[in-house]
Protein backbone atom coordinates (compact mmCIF):
# COMPACT_ATOMS: atom_id res chain seq x y z
CA UNK A 1 0.00 0.00 0.00
CA UNK A 2 1.23 3.51 0.19
CA UNK A 3 3.16 3.33 3.53
CA UNK A 4 5.00 0.45 1.80
CA UNK A 5 5.61 2.10 -1.42
CA UNK A 6 7.09 5.50 1.03
CA UNK A 7 9.20 3.28 2.18
CA UNK A 8 10.85 1.40 -0.72
CA UNK A 9 10.72 4.91 -2.45
CA UNK A 10 13.15 5.79 0.66
CA UNK A 11 15.58 2.93 0.67
CA UNK A 12 15.67 3.60 -3.40
CA UNK A 13 16.78 7.53 -2.63
CA UNK A 14 19.40 5.97 -0.61
CA UNK A 15 20.02 3.24 -2.57
CA UNK A 16 20.90 5.80 -5.55
CA UNK A 17 23.22 7.96 -3.40
CA UNK A 18 25.19 5.29 -1.88
CA UNK A 19 25.81 2.37 -4.37
CA UNK A 20 27.55 -0.75 -3.92
CA UNK A 21 27.29 -0.04 -0.06
CA UNK A 22 25.50 -3.24 0.98
CA UNK A 23 25.72 -3.25 4.69
CA UNK A 24 25.10 0.02 5.26
CA UNK A 25 21.78 -0.29 2.76
CA UNK A 26 20.71 -3.19 4.73
CA UNK A 27 20.80 -1.08 8.04
CA UNK A 28 19.16 1.50 6.95
CA UNK A 29 16.39 -0.87 5.80
CA UNK A 30 15.97 -2.51 9.20
CA UNK A 31 15.50 1.13 10.21
CA UNK A 32 13.43 2.30 7.35
CA UNK A 33 11.14 -0.57 7.56
CA UNK A 34 10.16 0.21 11.38
CA UNK A 35 10.72 4.25 11.58
CA UNK A 36 8.58 5.31 8.98
CA UNK A 37 5.60 3.83 9.89
CA UNK A 38 6.12 6.22 12.88
CA UNK A 39 7.42 8.98 11.41
CA UNK A 40 4.08 9.67 8.99
CA UNK A 41 1.68 9.64 12.07
CA UNK A 42 3.93 13.31 13.50
CA UNK A 43 4.61 15.98 11.41
CA UNK A 44 6.94 17.56 13.41
CA UNK A 45 9.38 14.96 12.05
CA UNK A 46 9.44 16.40 8.10
CA UNK A 47 8.12 13.19 6.70
CA UNK A 48 11.30 11.06 5.18
CA UNK A 49 13.79 14.85 5.16
CA UNK A 50 14.81 14.16 9.29
CA UNK A 51 15.66 10.27 8.28
CA UNK A 52 17.38 11.27 5.19
CA UNK A 53 19.60 13.63 6.58
CA UNK A 54 20.64 10.75 9.46
CA UNK A 55 21.31 8.97 6.24
CA UNK A 56 23.79 11.17 5.93
CA UNK A 57 27.07 11.33 7.42
CA UNK A 58 28.39 14.46 8.74
CA UNK A 59 31.57 13.52 7.77
CA UNK A 60 33.89 10.53 6.28
CA UNK A 61 37.21 10.67 7.04
CA UNK A 62 39.29 8.50 4.81
CA UNK A 63 43.04 8.65 5.00
CA UNK A 64 46.71 6.62 4.26
CA UNK A 65 48.35 4.56 6.78
CA UNK A 66 51.64 3.78 5.74
CA UNK A 67 53.73 1.70 7.92
CA UNK A 68 57.21 -0.19 8.06
CA UNK A 69 57.11 -3.94 8.75
CA UNK A 70 59.90 -6.50 10.82
CA UNK A 71 61.32 -6.80 7.13
CA UNK A 72 61.54 -2.81 6.30
CA UNK A 73 59.04 -2.96 3.67
CA UNK A 74 56.51 -0.05 3.51
CA UNK A 75 52.90 -1.16 3.40
CA UNK A 76 49.88 1.18 3.25
CA UNK A 77 46.67 0.70 4.28
CA UNK A 78 43.21 2.67 4.25
CA UNK A 79 41.68 4.48 7.33
CA UNK A 80 38.31 5.74 8.05
CA UNK A 81 36.45 7.30 10.41
CA UNK A 82 33.18 8.14 10.24
CA UNK A 83 31.52 11.16 12.23
CA UNK A 84 27.64 9.76 11.60
CA UNK A 85 25.88 12.34 13.89
CA UNK A 86 26.63 14.42 16.88
CA UNK A 87 22.87 15.87 17.25
CA UNK A 88 23.14 14.63 21.22
CA UNK A 89 26.91 14.23 22.18
CA UNK A 90 30.27 13.96 20.64
CA UNK A 91 30.91 11.03 18.31
CA UNK A 92 31.23 7.78 19.85
CA UNK A 93 32.07 4.74 18.84
CA UNK A 94 34.61 1.79 17.45
CA UNK A 95 37.56 1.17 15.80
CA UNK A 96 37.71 -2.09 13.94
CA UNK A 97 40.90 -3.24 12.34
CA UNK A 98 39.69 -6.34 9.74
CA UNK A 99 40.58 -6.96 6.19
CA UNK A 100 36.81 -6.89 5.33
CA UNK A 101 36.22 -3.40 6.45
CA UNK A 102 35.43 -0.62 3.97
CA UNK A 103 33.09 2.40 3.64
CA UNK A 104 30.01 0.14 3.79
CA UNK A 105 31.25 -1.68 6.49
CA UNK A 106 31.93 1.52 8.67
CA UNK A 107 28.83 3.30 7.53
CA UNK A 108 26.83 0.45 8.53
CA UNK A 109 28.42 0.40 11.94
CA UNK A 110 28.20 4.47 12.58
CA UNK A 111 24.63 4.35 11.45
CA UNK A 112 23.53 1.95 13.88
CA UNK A 113 25.77 2.91 16.64
CA UNK A 114 23.58 6.48 16.19
CA UNK A 115 20.70 4.32 17.68
CA UNK A 116 22.54 2.47 19.84
CA UNK A 117 24.01 5.52 22.00
CA UNK A 118 21.00 7.38 21.94
CA UNK A 119 19.14 4.28 23.82
CA UNK A 120 21.74 4.12 26.28
CA UNK A 121 20.34 7.87 27.32
CA UNK A 122 24.03 9.33 27.63
CA UNK A 123 25.15 11.91 25.86
CA UNK A 124 26.97 10.36 22.96
CA UNK A 125 26.42 10.87 19.45
CA UNK A 126 27.64 7.90 16.90
CA UNK A 127 30.76 7.18 14.73
CA UNK A 128 32.68 4.72 13.69
CA UNK A 129 36.24 3.65 12.21
CA UNK A 130 38.58 1.45 11.44
CA UNK A 131 41.57 -0.15 9.12
CA UNK A 132 41.24 -2.93 6.49
CA UNK A 133 44.38 -3.38 8.20
CA UNK A 134 44.61 -8.04 9.18
CA UNK A 135 46.21 -7.71 12.95
CA UNK A 136 46.65 -12.18 12.12
CA UNK A 137 50.09 -12.73 12.21
CA UNK A 138 51.74 -9.19 12.71
CA UNK A 139 54.17 -8.89 15.42
CA UNK A 140 53.83 -6.83 18.23
CA UNK A 141 56.26 -3.86 17.31
CA UNK A 142 54.33 -3.77 13.86
CA UNK A 143 50.71 -3.43 15.32
CA UNK A 144 52.13 -1.04 17.62
CA UNK A 145 53.61 0.52 14.52
CA UNK A 146 50.56 0.61 12.42
CA UNK A 147 48.37 1.88 15.22
CA UNK A 148 50.76 5.06 15.59
CA UNK A 149 50.45 5.57 12.31
CA UNK A 150 46.94 4.94 12.55
CA UNK A 151 46.54 7.98 14.84
CA UNK A 152 49.16 10.36 13.29
CA UNK A 153 46.26 11.14 11.24
CA UNK A 154 42.59 10.89 13.38
CA UNK A 155 44.52 12.68 15.75
CA UNK A 156 44.09 15.82 13.35
CA UNK A 157 39.77 14.72 13.97
CA UNK A 158 39.13 13.51 17.30
CA UNK A 159 39.34 14.75 20.53
CA UNK A 160 37.68 14.66 24.30
CA UNK A 161 34.52 16.79 23.00
CA UNK A 162 35.20 16.11 19.73
CA UNK A 163 35.04 12.27 18.89
CA UNK A 164 35.70 9.64 21.11
CA UNK A 165 36.76 6.18 19.58
CA UNK A 166 37.19 2.68 21.37
CA UNK A 167 37.48 -0.53 20.68
CA UNK A 168 35.94 -3.12 17.90
CA UNK A 169 37.09 -6.27 15.79
CA UNK A 170 40.58 -6.21 16.08
CA UNK A 171 41.04 -3.56 18.59
CA UNK A 172 41.29 -4.31 22.19
CA UNK A 173 43.34 -3.37 25.14
CA UNK A 174 46.94 -3.31 23.33
CA UNK A 175 45.80 -1.34 20.18
CA UNK A 176 43.72 1.47 22.55
CA UNK A 177 47.16 1.97 24.55
CA UNK A 178 49.63 2.39 21.37
CA UNK A 179 47.07 4.82 20.45
CA UNK A 180 46.34 6.55 23.25
CA UNK A 181 50.30 6.92 23.43
CA UNK A 182 50.26 8.40 20.26
CA UNK A 183 47.42 10.41 20.92
CA UNK A 184 49.37 12.00 24.04
CA UNK A 185 52.81 12.31 22.31
CA UNK A 186 51.44 14.25 19.37
CA UNK A 187 49.04 16.24 20.83
CA UNK A 188 50.87 16.69 24.59
CA UNK A 189 47.21 16.41 26.44
CA UNK A 190 46.18 13.46 28.82
CA UNK A 191 42.64 13.30 28.31
CA UNK A 192 39.51 10.92 27.89
CA UNK A 193 39.86 10.86 24.09
CA UNK A 194 39.62 7.10 23.69
CA UNK A 195 37.54 4.71 25.94
CA UNK A 196 38.76 0.94 26.58
CA UNK A 197 41.85 2.16 28.21
CA UNK A 198 43.60 0.39 30.97
CA UNK A 199 43.24 0.44 34.27
CA UNK A 200 46.68 2.38 34.69
CA UNK A 201 45.86 5.01 32.92
CA UNK A 202 42.29 5.81 33.06
CA UNK A 203 40.00 3.16 32.22
CA UNK A 204 37.39 1.80 33.70
CA UNK A 205 36.49 -1.66 35.69
CA UNK A 206 34.22 -3.76 34.10
CA UNK A 207 34.77 -1.88 30.72
CA UNK A 208 36.45 -5.45 29.34
CA UNK A 209 33.45 -7.44 30.61
CA UNK A 210 30.35 -5.03 29.53
CA UNK A 211 29.45 -5.99 26.44
CA UNK A 212 28.46 -9.17 27.42
CA UNK A 213 27.38 -8.68 30.53
CA UNK A 214 25.09 -6.20 29.40
CA UNK A 215 24.21 -8.74 26.27
CA UNK A 216 22.80 -11.44 29.04
CA UNK A 217 21.34 -8.65 31.64
CA UNK A 218 19.29 -7.94 28.62
CA UNK A 219 18.27 -11.18 27.51
CA UNK A 220 17.77 -12.02 31.06
CA UNK A 221 15.13 -9.28 30.75
CA UNK A 222 13.38 -10.76 27.99
CA UNK A 223 13.09 -14.32 28.84
CA UNK A 224 11.41 -12.62 32.30
CA UNK A 225 8.11 -11.58 30.08
CA UNK A 226 7.65 -15.16 29.19
CA UNK A 227 8.39 -16.12 32.93
CA UNK A 228 11.82 -17.52 32.18
CA UNK A 229 14.64 -17.32 33.46
CA UNK A 230 18.97 -17.59 32.84
CA UNK A 231 19.48 -20.42 35.19
CA UNK A 232 19.78 -24.19 33.49
CA UNK A 233 19.33 -23.18 29.89
CA UNK A 234 21.53 -23.69 27.23
CA UNK A 235 23.01 -21.41 25.11
CA UNK A 236 24.61 -21.37 21.99
CA UNK A 237 27.34 -18.81 21.50
CA UNK A 238 29.25 -17.54 18.34
CA UNK A 239 32.41 -16.08 18.12
CA UNK A 240 35.13 -16.09 21.10
CA UNK A 241 36.09 -12.31 21.08
CA UNK A 242 35.92 -10.21 23.73
CA UNK A 243 32.54 -10.08 23.48
CA UNK A 244 31.84 -13.87 23.38
CA UNK A 245 33.65 -13.76 26.72
CA UNK A 246 31.67 -11.70 28.44
CA UNK A 247 28.77 -13.47 27.66
CA UNK A 248 29.90 -16.74 28.38
CA UNK A 249 30.98 -15.43 31.92
CA UNK A 250 27.94 -13.47 32.79
CA UNK A 251 25.80 -16.70 31.79
CA UNK A 252 27.62 -19.39 33.82
CA UNK A 253 27.38 -16.86 36.79
CA UNK A 254 24.14 -16.52 36.14
CA UNK A 255 23.72 -20.79 36.10
CA UNK A 256 23.02 -21.16 32.30
CA UNK A 257 25.14 -23.46 30.75
CA UNK A 258 27.00 -22.31 26.94
CA UNK A 259 27.78 -24.95 24.90
CA UNK A 260 29.11 -23.66 21.57
CA UNK A 261 32.29 -20.67 20.69
CA UNK A 262 32.77 -20.54 17.22
CA UNK A 263 36.01 -18.82 14.76
CA UNK A 264 36.18 -18.54 11.62
CA UNK A 265 37.67 -22.07 11.02
CA UNK A 266 34.14 -23.68 12.56
CA UNK A 267 32.82 -24.38 16.32
CA UNK A 268 33.43 -26.21 19.16
CA UNK A 269 30.32 -27.85 21.08
CA UNK A 270 31.37 -28.77 24.50
CA UNK A 271 28.32 -30.29 25.79
CA UNK A 272 29.43 -30.33 29.70
CA UNK A 273 29.31 -26.44 29.05
CA UNK A 274 31.96 -24.10 29.03
CA UNK A 275 32.37 -22.83 32.67
CA UNK A 276 35.16 -21.87 34.99
CA UNK A 277 38.77 -22.06 34.12
CA UNK A 278 37.36 -23.31 30.19
CA UNK A 279 36.51 -19.41 30.21
CA UNK A 280 39.69 -18.18 30.88
CA UNK A 281 40.99 -20.39 28.58
CA UNK A 282 39.27 -18.24 25.93
CA UNK A 283 41.71 -15.42 27.03
CA UNK A 284 44.61 -17.76 26.12
CA UNK A 285 43.59 -18.84 23.05
CA UNK A 286 42.92 -15.26 22.01
CA UNK A 287 46.40 -14.12 22.92
CA UNK A 288 47.81 -17.24 21.18
CA UNK A 289 46.26 -14.88 17.87
CA UNK A 290 45.68 -17.97 15.61
CA UNK A 291 41.48 -16.94 15.66
CA UNK A 292 40.86 -20.98 15.52
CA UNK A 293 38.59 -22.48 17.58
CA UNK A 294 39.87 -25.54 16.68
CA UNK A 295 42.42 -25.03 19.32
CA UNK A 296 40.26 -25.43 22.27
CA UNK A 297 40.55 -29.06 21.92
CA UNK A 298 44.61 -28.47 22.73
CA UNK A 299 43.35 -28.21 26.19
CA UNK A 300 40.39 -29.61 26.58
CA UNK A 301 40.02 -32.95 23.69
CA UNK A 302 36.72 -34.10 24.73
CA UNK A 303 34.88 -31.33 23.02
CA UNK A 304 33.69 -31.69 19.06
CA UNK A 305 34.77 -29.12 16.43
CA UNK A 306 32.92 -28.65 13.68
CA UNK A 307 34.89 -27.19 10.92
CA UNK A 308 33.73 -24.77 8.43
CA UNK A 309 30.22 -24.76 9.98
CA UNK A 310 28.52 -22.27 12.16
CA UNK A 311 26.75 -23.45 15.77
CA UNK A 312 23.32 -22.06 14.88
CA UNK A 313 22.30 -26.15 14.04
CA UNK A 314 22.62 -27.12 17.66
CA UNK A 315 19.48 -27.93 20.34
CA UNK A 316 19.47 -24.83 22.26
CA UNK A 317 17.10 -22.33 24.64
CA UNK A 318 19.15 -18.90 23.68
CA UNK A 319 21.45 -18.10 20.70
CA UNK A 320 23.72 -15.48 20.96
CA UNK A 321 25.24 -14.57 17.94
CA UNK A 322 28.62 -12.42 19.10
CA UNK A 323 31.31 -12.83 16.41
CA UNK A 324 30.37 -10.31 13.27
CA UNK A 325 27.68 -8.80 10.51
CA UNK A 326 25.69 -11.69 8.58
CA UNK A 327 26.71 -15.10 10.53
CA UNK A 328 23.23 -16.14 10.71
CA UNK A 329 20.71 -16.44 7.63
CA UNK A 330 17.74 -17.91 7.34
CA UNK A 331 18.05 -21.19 7.19
CA UNK A 332 20.28 -20.64 10.75
CA UNK A 333 16.94 -18.87 11.98
CA UNK A 334 14.47 -22.15 10.66
CA UNK A 335 16.81 -24.67 12.49
CA UNK A 336 16.94 -22.51 15.79
CA UNK A 337 13.40 -22.33 15.46
CA UNK A 338 12.58 -26.11 14.77
CA UNK A 339 15.08 -26.73 17.77
CA UNK A 340 12.94 -25.04 19.99
CA UNK A 341 14.58 -21.75 20.43
CA UNK A 342 13.01 -19.19 23.19
CA UNK A 343 15.29 -16.16 22.72
CA UNK A 344 17.76 -14.84 20.42
CA UNK A 345 19.84 -11.54 21.62
CA UNK A 346 22.04 -10.28 19.17
CA UNK A 347 25.64 -9.41 20.86
CA UNK A 348 27.11 -9.04 17.52
CA UNK A 349 26.22 -5.88 15.38
CA UNK A 350 24.21 -6.65 13.07
CA UNK A 351 24.69 -11.02 12.95
CA UNK A 352 21.33 -11.92 11.95
CA UNK A 353 20.36 -10.92 7.94
CA UNK A 354 17.43 -9.40 7.51
CA UNK A 355 15.47 -12.52 6.04
CA UNK A 356 16.66 -13.78 9.40
CA UNK A 357 15.07 -11.68 11.56
CA UNK A 358 11.97 -11.33 9.71
CA UNK A 359 11.82 -15.45 10.11
CA UNK A 360 12.27 -14.90 14.37
CA UNK A 361 9.46 -11.87 14.26
CA UNK A 362 7.56 -14.11 12.14
CA UNK A 363 7.54 -16.99 14.46
CA UNK A 364 7.01 -14.77 17.49
CA UNK A 365 10.89 -15.86 18.84
CA UNK A 366 11.93 -13.09 21.70
CA UNK A 367 14.59 -11.41 19.07
CA UNK A 368 16.65 -8.68 19.95
CA UNK A 369 18.91 -6.04 17.65
CA UNK A 370 22.39 -5.55 18.87
CA UNK A 371 22.01 -1.87 18.86
CA UNK A 372 19.61 -2.73 21.81
CA UNK A 373 21.14 -5.78 23.59
CA UNK A 374 24.65 -4.74 22.96
CA UNK A 375 24.77 -0.84 23.86
CA UNK A 376 25.96 -2.47 27.51
CA UNK A 377 29.76 -1.91 25.74
CA UNK A 378 29.31 1.81 24.60
CA UNK A 379 27.04 3.10 28.01
CA UNK A 380 30.14 1.89 30.00
CA UNK A 381 32.62 3.91 27.62
CA UNK A 382 30.37 6.42 28.69
CA UNK A 383 30.84 5.74 32.00
CA UNK A 384 34.60 5.73 31.52
CA UNK A 385 34.15 8.90 29.79
CA UNK A 386 32.43 10.26 33.12
CA UNK A 387 34.79 9.05 34.99
CA UNK A 388 37.69 10.97 33.34
CA UNK A 389 36.20 13.99 33.41
CA UNK A 390 35.20 13.93 36.92
CA UNK A 391 38.58 12.65 37.67
CA UNK A 392 37.77 9.66 39.79
CA UNK A 393 37.57 6.04 39.41
CA UNK A 394 34.11 4.00 40.30
CA UNK A 395 34.48 0.39 41.78
CA UNK A 396 33.23 -2.30 39.61
CA UNK A 397 30.16 -2.90 41.70
CA UNK A 398 29.36 1.05 41.05
CA UNK A 399 30.04 0.56 36.96
CA UNK A 400 28.45 -3.04 37.03
CA UNK A 401 25.33 -1.21 38.86
CA UNK A 402 24.52 1.50 36.33
CA UNK A 403 25.75 -0.62 33.52
CA UNK A 404 22.93 -2.92 34.53
CA UNK A 405 20.49 0.18 35.43
CA UNK A 406 21.35 1.42 32.07
CA UNK A 407 20.28 -1.71 30.05
CA UNK A 408 16.94 -2.42 32.02
CA UNK A 409 15.87 0.85 30.65
CA UNK A 410 17.44 0.19 27.01
CA UNK A 411 15.18 -3.29 27.51
CA UNK A 412 11.90 -0.82 28.68
CA UNK A 413 12.61 1.49 26.02
CA UNK A 414 12.07 -1.34 23.52
CA UNK A 415 9.43 -2.50 25.47
CA UNK A 416 7.09 0.56 25.16
CA UNK A 417 8.03 1.25 21.36
CA UNK A 418 7.88 -1.96 20.46
CA UNK A 419 5.04 -3.82 22.01
CA UNK A 420 1.95 -5.13 19.13
CA UNK A 421 -1.67 -5.52 19.81
CA UNK A 422 -1.28 -9.00 20.40
CA UNK A 423 1.58 -8.27 23.48
CA UNK A 424 4.33 -9.60 21.53
CA UNK A 425 7.42 -7.21 21.58
CA UNK A 426 8.92 -6.52 18.24
CA UNK A 427 12.44 -5.43 19.91
CA UNK A 428 13.70 -4.08 16.47
CA UNK A 429 11.19 -1.36 16.15
CA UNK A 430 10.87 -0.51 20.04
CA UNK A 431 14.84 -0.33 19.70
CA UNK A 432 14.80 1.65 16.09
CA UNK A 433 11.98 4.13 16.94
CA UNK A 434 13.18 4.83 21.05
CA UNK A 435 16.70 5.68 19.71
CA UNK A 436 14.85 7.67 16.49
CA UNK A 437 13.01 9.89 18.66
CA UNK A 438 16.16 11.70 20.58
CA UNK A 439 17.93 12.23 17.78
CA UNK A 440 15.63 13.67 16.17
CA UNK A 441 14.69 16.34 19.04
CA UNK A 442 17.80 17.40 19.35
CA UNK A 443 17.92 17.54 15.46
CA UNK A 444 14.78 19.47 14.62
CA UNK A 445 15.71 22.02 18.12
CA UNK A 446 19.18 22.46 16.44
CA UNK A 447 18.26 23.91 13.39
CA UNK A 448 19.03 22.97 9.76
CA UNK A 449 23.01 22.03 10.04
N1 LIG B 1 32.54 -1.10 19.29
C1 LIG B 1 31.59 -1.14 20.35
C2 LIG B 1 30.19 -1.04 19.78
O1 LIG B 1 29.93 -1.61 18.74
C3 LIG B 1 31.90 -0.15 21.46
C4 LIG B 1 32.01 1.28 21.04
C5 LIG B 1 32.48 2.21 22.16
O2 LIG B 1 32.70 1.76 23.27
O3 LIG B 1 32.61 3.40 21.86
O4 LIG B 1 29.29 -0.46 20.33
Amino acid sequence: DDLDQKIEEFIAMIEAKNPNEPEFLQAVREVAITVIPFIVTKKEYLGMKLLERMAEPERAIIFRVPWVDDKGIIQVNRGFRIQMNSAIGPYKGGIRFHPTVNLSVLKFLAFEQVFKNSLTTLPMGGGKGGSDFDPQGKSDMEVMRFCQAFMTEMCKHIGPQTDVPAGDIGVGAREIGYLFGQYKKIRNEFTGVLTGKGIAYGGSLIRPEATGYGVVYFCEQMLKTINETIKDKIFAVSGFGNVAWGVIKKVDELGGKVVTISGPDGYIYDKDGISGEKIDYLLELRAMGNNRAEDYLIKYPHAEFHAGKHPWEVKCDVAIPSATQNELNVEDAKKLVENGVLCVTEAANMPCDLEAINYFVDKKVLFSPGKASNAGGVATSGLEMTQNSIRLNWSSEEVDARLKEIMIGIHTACRNYGKEEDGYVNYVKGANIAGFVKVAEAMLAQGVV
